[in-house]
């Protein structure tokens, strides 16, 4: 998602077949927790994320730092309270938490701190890379200066490398409901002014009334930047919206793609062309592009040798993180270990860091299930 798409139809695809309630994972808790020996795999794993929003994973903890440095906001203060905020209730309500912390993002010091905090909490979950999406054109419009949004980001990403051990890159992204003109102001602010850690353009927003072929020009002029092309695509609309990304947008990752489950030659296409679906389980059913979690097309995609990668998308709006969606992507597939590791490899693969960071990373978690159990 990111910015909230208000015009969403439920997802109307085809079903998997006869869908199979996925069998158990294994279930052997650990001492205090309950957790799973899954889970715990899971929780010290390193991982990469592909598609996770800026403003859509400030957690609880990151709203009350920003709140109170705004006391005039409307967001609760009290951290009982608070916590009641974000209990997700629907999709109604998801738009209303993401506005009321946008609104709270007013200044450049706020946009460092949201950026820092946000890695903070991925290092907690032993992710060691993330694209981040962000959508400078709102902050920008809201009267940052686009060199202090720029500088702050930057600042937060390089203290979040040496202090946190987490590695960020951004995605820029157009939001869609806002038009052209947010497209052509998002394609200066990538292209003429520009951020050191940025690698790819993304659109995202509401799909439907908002075609991706109108967006070519400014896909063009970012990809002859060298910037790489990563359309949301296809989670509220149908295989057509995934060819029009492909074609017109020259998407090299698709931001979602549900819908790629009802065109077999679109999932032959991906797969051959190793164009990865960035998927988001816990998303997909809250904003209900997917009517259950069993009707998750997440294993026809891997059935069709299509490359995928398991992400959060606005993670504490959706009540989930990571590590979550990691276990839910682990049932749905039935994975053991060395499966969940692979999925966690899919995700270096599938991003744009360069061939030194990949074998590093890769080599970290090929080290982690080797040396597994602890
Ligand atoms: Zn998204």
């Amino acid at each position: 998602m990111g910015a909230p798409c208000l015009d969403l139809a439920a997802y109307d695809g085809p079903r998997p077949q006869a869908p199979r309630p996925p069998r158990p994972t294994q279930k052997i808790p650990t001492a205090e927790t309950g957790a799973t020996v899954l889970d715990s795999f899971i929780a010290g794993l390193p991982k990469a994320e592909l598609h996770v929003h800026h403003v859509g994973s400030a957690s609880p903890r990151i709203v009350a730092e920003l709140a109170a440095r705004h006391p005039d906001s409307p967001v609760p203060k009290d951290p009982e309270a608070l916590k009641e905020f974000f209990t997700f209730r629907d999709f109604a309500h998801f738009i209303d938490v993401y506005l009321s912390v946008v609104d709270l993002v007013r200044d450049a010091e706020d946009v460092r701190l949201l950026t820092y905090e946000v890695a903070r909490d991925m290092a907690r979950q032993n992710i060691r890379y993330a694209e981040l999406t962000l959508t400078p054109y709102s902050s920008v419009r809201r009267g940052i200066p686009d060199l202090a949004f720029m500088e702050a980001v930057e600042d937060a990403r390089t203290a979040a490398e040496s202090e946190l051990g987490v590695t960020l890159r951004w995605c820029f992204d157009i939001p869609g409901e806002a038009g052209l003109e947010a497209a052509e102001e998002t394609a200066r602010l990538a292209v003429d002014v520009g951020a050191d850690g940025l690698v790819s353009f993304g659109l995202g927003g509401p799909e439907i009334g908002v075609p991706r072929p109108q967006f070519k020009p400014y896909f063009d002029k970012a990809r002859a930047a060298g910037l790489h092309s990563v359309p949301h695509a296809g989670e509220t609309t149908g295989p057509q919206t995934i060819w029009d990304a492909i074609r017109e947008l020259g998407a090299e990752r698709i931001g979602h793609g549900t819908s790629a489950a009802r065109d077999p030659e679109l999932l032959a296409y991906l797969a051959e062309n190793r164009i990865a679906l960035e998927v988001c389980p816990t998303s997909n059913i809250a904003t209900r592009a997917v009517a259950t979690m069993e009707e998750h097309p997440l294993k026809d995609f891997v059935a069709a040798g299509v490359p995928v990668t398991v992400n959060s998308d606005d993670p504490p709006m959706f009540g989930t993180d990571l590590n979550h969606e990691y276990a839910v992507a682990t049932r749905l597939l039935d994975l053991d270990e060395a499966g969940v590791a692979g999925l966690a490899k899919n995700a270096v693969e599938a991003s744009f860091l360069d061939a030194a960071g990949k074998a590093r990373l890769t080599g970290e978690i090929d080290d982690y299930l080797a040396a597994w159990p602890r």
